[in-house]
């Protein structure tokens, strides 16, 4: 007998990682920067209401009122005119982000990022055979823009930071993009919604910058897969291009009315997230008076260190107390927990606990 030689013709690739999903109702869950709080009611009564007769033809290719809808949202919410053409929707941020990989990464230069960052990038890197390249962050986690300066093809940069929370400002942006001017630049605002500055108002100017955002933290609904891109015409053309050479109906009907219901109930999301902030905040200052270091955040999560308990005790302890964190067994942040930000009572089920940790005082 051969051996199996269609075997070497396998991808060799370790997947992404993402946080586990318990079985269980009890656990408190915060290591998957979901939201603890329900979408809009908007978006429950319009999934009570669809027709499944509507199921039978295909949707909409390109989710035209979902692009409108987020349109109008983002133009308002930037003082820019912003219209469906600058607008690309995926399942996700994740899609978006992996069809912008094809799309605009094809040059034989390494593409650069952080090394302390999402690490969906360098997956998407073997999978597309993209070469990469990670300068690296200070002591304080900060990503320094000099690094970016550097001949490329293309950067992609999650502002603020993921899992570091570390939002950065207008000016930071603006440098980067002046110092990449002949390659594409994304940021990846996946959490922007918590109070870091948005570029999508540069999208105008630079046509060469694209920004991703999701519905999955802010709005609350990552069970939908709802992600955009917004960019100039040219690359949102771009990108639905590589879109429809594998797979031209990504949005379906449901998701697509149900997000464009999340978009038109702003006074919701704004309660939401507004209240997701100020529990975040209280908790920051909580563990900071428990001997953590906390990274100031502009994210749904905090990204913290403890003075004298190792992060991997922690995460072990509140594990068999019934709460889930993230924790990486990694160089550089294998000292570090991510913790999502929850209802204040999860907050404080899970502060009460720490308080309680032998060694936390
Ligand atoms: C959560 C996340 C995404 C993707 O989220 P989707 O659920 O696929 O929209 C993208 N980038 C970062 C940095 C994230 O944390």
């Amino acid at each position: 007998m051969s051996e199996k030689l269609w075997r070497k013709n396998y991808i060799d690739i370790e997947p992404y990682t993402a946080g586990e999903q318990p079985k269980s109702d009890d656990i408190i869950k915060l290591n998957a920067n979901e939201s603890p709080y329900p979408p809009s009611p908007a978006v429950s009564e319009v999934i009570a209401r669809f027709k499944a007769e509507g199921l039978r033809l295909y949707p909409s290719m390109d989710a035209a009122l979902l692009r409108k809808a987020a349109a109008e949202r983002l133009s308002a919410e930037n003082g820019v005119e912003l219209t469906a053409e600058n607008i690309f929707i995926g399942n996700g941020s994740d899609d978006v982000l992996a069809t912008a990989f094809r799309a605009f990464f094809n040059s034989d230069k390494p593409i650069l990022f952080p090394d302390v960052t999402y690490s969906f990038y360098p997956v998407w890197c073997e999978l597309l055979k993209i070469p990469y390249e990670t300068p690296e962050v200070d002591e304080r986690f900060e990503i320094n823009a000099a690094d970016f300066y550097r001949e490329n093809g293309g950067v992609v940069i999650p502002n603020p930071n993921a899992p570091t929370s570390i939002g950065r400002g207008k000016d930071f942006i603006i440098d980067l993009l002046e110092h990449n001017r002949d390659c594409v630049v994304i940021i990846d605002e996946a959490y922007v919604d918590f109070g870091c500055y948005s570029s999508v108002e540069l999208t105008k100017k630079y046509e060469n910058l694209l920004v991703t955002q999701t519905f999955s933290k802010s709005r609350a609904m990552a069970g939908m897969r709802i992600g955009m891109a917004i960019g100039c015409p040219e690359l949102i053309q771009m990108l639905g291009a590589v879109k429809d050479s594998y797979n031209s109906y990504p949005m379906d009907k449901v998701s697509i009315e149900a997000g464009v219901a999340s978009i038109n109930d702003d006074a919701y999301f704004r309660e939401i997230v507004g209240k997701i902030m100020a529990t975040r905040d209280r908790c920051a200052e909580s563990l900071r008076g428990m001997g953590f270091d906390v990274a100031k955040s502009s994210t749904n999560f905090l990204f913290a260190e403890h003075k004298s308990l190792s992060a991997k005790e922690i995460f072990g302890y509140l594990r068999e107390n019934g709460i889930y964190v993230r924790y990486w067994n990694k160089p550089k942040i294998g000292n570090r927990l991510r913790i999502t930000v929850g209802t204040d009572e999860q907050m404080g089920k899970m502060l009460a606990l720490l308080d309680k940790m032998p060694g936390i005082r």
